[in-house]
């Protein structure tokens, strides 16, 4: 199989494509995005890279943004985190409000919103936001090769703007004793950690650490944020997600999916439309033809 081929098949199949979900709307900046582009990267243990589509261009990274985040708060944290933060797929929608009530403040996963404002609380520690977000930075940087990876004001605004859900669950776990900071704080850095813009280029470099490609972080500890992207990456369409691509996966309301072949390659995908569920429809598609092809499936 030739690899460069498959991604421009893949590329020219979605191209193509008419059904091609629905961008995100609750955050008025996303829903502005034109939903007819398409891109896909892939960083092999080589060293090559290889891409198709409209893989140059930067999108709102949103939730695929947790992963990173997660990394910076284990690695502040370690071990301790899992006090705060369970590690269990919650089999509902991303900003679910239900399980936080009945489960005592301590959200399922460190991927669903609960648990990513508890992650970026811990990143956060004792420093203004400022600083989380340049260690996010220039973590980012660092992994993908690429200064040129920022922060768009606008989008993290417009999030602010209209991000109640947030604020509710953020004021829940304060309300518990899971926030250290004051919600507000935690949310301004949570936002803007959402509002990173990266081209899926730049994304796939980013995921290398992941794939075992590139070491930032202990070996056992990307194992194990591979172990919470493929079971709680794509919130209530993670089983889906797992049958289908059969690879760890994160995805982000921006339409964006990091997916990791450990050993193998780190992959990212773009395409702004969402499933029901509000992981990129194409995107899914995409790594289903990718994971057929290549025989990478984690399940052999
Ligand atoms: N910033 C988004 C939110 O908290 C992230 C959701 C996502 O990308 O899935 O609503």
């Amino acid at each position: 199989m030739n690899l460069h081929e498959t991604l421009s098949e893949i590329a020219a199949d979605m191209a193509a494509r008419t059904d091609r979900g629905q961008p995100a709307d609750y955050i008025p900046e996303l829903a502005a995005v034109n939903p007819a582009q398409f891109g896909i990267s892939i960083c092999l243990a080589d060293g090559t890279q290889l891409s198709a589509g409209d893989s140059a261009t930067p999108f709102s990274i949103q939730s695929v943004s947790k992963v990173f985040a997660l990394a910076i708060a284990l690695g502040r944290l370690g071990d301790q985190l899992w006090t705060r933060v369970r590690r269990e797929p919650s089999g509902l929608a991303f900003n679910s409000i239900l399980q936080l009530e009945s489960e005592g403040g301590i959200p399922r996963n460190p991927f669903v919103n609960a648990g990513a404002i508890v992650t970026t609380d811990a990143a956060l520690g004792q420093r203004p936001p400022k600083e989380y977000l340049a260690e996010l930075l220039t973590f980012l940087r660092t992994a993908a090769a690429d200064e040129d990876i920022h922060i768009d004001r606008a989008v993290a605004r417009s999030e602010t703007e209209t991000g109640h859900r947030n604020f509710a669950l953020a004021h829940f776990l304060k309300a518990h004793g899971n926030l250290t900071n004051p919600p507000d704080h935690v949310l301004g850095a949570y936002f803007h950690q959402c509002a990173v813009t990266m081209s899926v280029n730049q994304l796939a470099r980013a995921g290398r650490f992941l794939a075992g490609l590139q070491h930032l972080i202990a070996p056992e500890r990307a194992r194990r944020i591979n172990a919470l992207m493929l079971t709680c990456g794509h919130y209530d369409g993670s089983g889906e997600f797992a049958f289908r691509v059969g690879l760890p996966g994160k995805s982000g309301v921006g339409g964006g999916i990091l997916a990791i072949a450990p050993g193998r390659a780190s992959i990212a995908v773009w395409s702004p439309g969402l499933n029901p569920q509000g992981n990129s429809q194409l995107g899914t598609e995409a790594l289903e033809m990718l994971a057929r092809r290549t025989g990478w499936s984690v399940f052999g």
